[in-house]
């Protein structure tokens, strides 16, 4: 593990440690076998807010070939997110492209976006460093070259099939360390009139619904307009259009262009006065954020305990990744759950990482079913509420934890 003295973005030494979530393995590090429990490796997840840019980061970064080489998040199983892919890329085609346009996307996972610009007969490149992940986009026929996007990899690309018309970028800004070579990169490879459009989690979900289990030592940065627009700006790049999207909790989508190619939206100016009407540049604002958060684990231990002690049986609904920080953070265990039910059929037969909670199929859960679900995978909450109308008309409870915790 590599500690960061310097911010990610301005460079600035004044780092601020304000949440410590303790030692934590790595959420998508789910385990195959119980033999592998003593050899697990944990790793400190501590968030840092940097005085002068305004970056929220983590203190410590993991190795970028450990946490994506091989890696267990596969978009096209996320229910919900096809549809969010299909409006995107229409969008984008609509406003930014013409015909025989080149589109590159940085981190294409499965190819689950661009290969709706790839059937649209645009020329189309997908970067993906997981060996696991570019072998199924293989499989869909989705074009992608097994790397991680680099400037040196830009200007390759450059070389060898010219300059990009659109960049995309989706959730994967705050996964790379080096922000810099990033955004060298996409100066690099992106058309004169070109577009990078990149969608990221919202700092700002954080504060109004406690969703600070998205946390983990995948998201090295936790971002907002402010700070990026700072490091934009480093690259004589600059953001002209902003919107702000409901996809798993509030997503920022953000237009990038060069330096005076795109006349600016008045969204950009209003995010920004948003952030600041919200004292996003205050490191109280985060210290209080921590209160709720330290007030919030409180509650949902004295609540499973006390369920436990009145004989109840609880599982938790899903495995995500980001339940594995609230399960470690809580210290909720075996002792608490029975087990973890999950539809990606990947994680069935594993165990979550740091709590060993066992994942089961839906089919193994109704034959032992729980008196209450402890809801990890609270984005899906309306499609799982719909879903599980039996257990509800049975009397059974969800146990959901964001806005602080609610029972339904
Ligand atoms: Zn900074």
């Amino acid at each position: 593990m590599k500690y960061n003295i310097q911010c990610r973005i301005c460079g600035s030494r004044e780092l601020i440690k304000f949440l410590d979530l303790g030692s934590q393995p790595l959420a998508n590090s789910f385990l195959r076998t119980e033999k592998e429990f003593e050899t697990e490796e944990r790793y400190p997840l501590q968030v840092c807010f940097c005085n002068q840019c305004n970056l929220v980061q983590l203190s410590g970064v993991v190795s970028k070939e450990k946490l994506f080489s091989d890696y267990i998040y596969f978009s096209s199983g996320m229910p919900k997110l096809s549809n969010h892919f299909k409006a995107y890329a229409e969008d984008v085609m609509g406003r930014f492209l013409k015909p025989n346009d080149f589109v590159v996307e940085i981190a294409s996972n499965d190819g689950i976006l661009i290969k709706f610009f790839q059937d649209r007969g645009f020329r189309t490149l997908g970067i993906d460093p997981a060996v696991n992940v570019v072998k199924i986009a293989k499989e869909f026929g989705v074009r992608t070259l097994e790397n991680f996007f680099s400037e040196k990899l830009a200007k390759q690309i450059v070389i060898d099939e010219g300059k990009a018309n659109v960049i995309l970028a989706n959730n994967v800004v705050a996964h790379i360390d080096d922000h810099h070579d990033l955004f060298k990169g996409v100066k690099n490879l992106l058309a004169d009139d070109g577009v990078f459009v990149m969608e990221a989690p919202y700092l700002a979900d954080m504060f109004e619904n406690l969703t600070y289990d998205t946390i983990y030592h995948e998201h090295l940065s936790y971002l907002a307009l402010r700070p990026l627009k700072k490091l934009f700006e480093m690259h004589d790049l600059e953001a002209f259009d902003i919107e702000v999207n409901v996809v798993q909790g509030r997503s920022l989508r953000i237009f990038v262009g060069h330096k005076g190619k795109h006349k600016i939206t008045t969204n950009i100016n209003k995010y920004i006065e948003l952030e600041l009407s919200k004292r996003m540049d205050n490191l109280e604002t985060y210290q209080r954020l921590v209160s709720k958060i330290t007030e919030q684990k409180e509650q949902l231990i004295k609540l499973l305990t006390d369920l436990k002690q009145r004989g109840k049986k609880i599982a938790s609904y899903g495995a995500p990744a980001k339940g594995n920080t609230m399960l470690n953070y809580c210290n909720i265990g075996t002792d608490i759950l029975d087990y973890a039910l999950e539809d990606l059929q990947v994680k069935q037969n594993m165990f979550t990482p740091g709590m060993h909670i066992p994942i089961v199929s839906a089919l193994y859960a109704h034959s032992h079913e729980p008196d209450y679900y402890l809801m990890l995978a609270w984005n899906y909450e309306k499609q799982i509420l719909e879903k599980e109308q039996d257990f509800l008309k049975k009397g059974g409870k969800f146990i959901i934890p964001v806005k602080g915790i609610k029972i339904v």
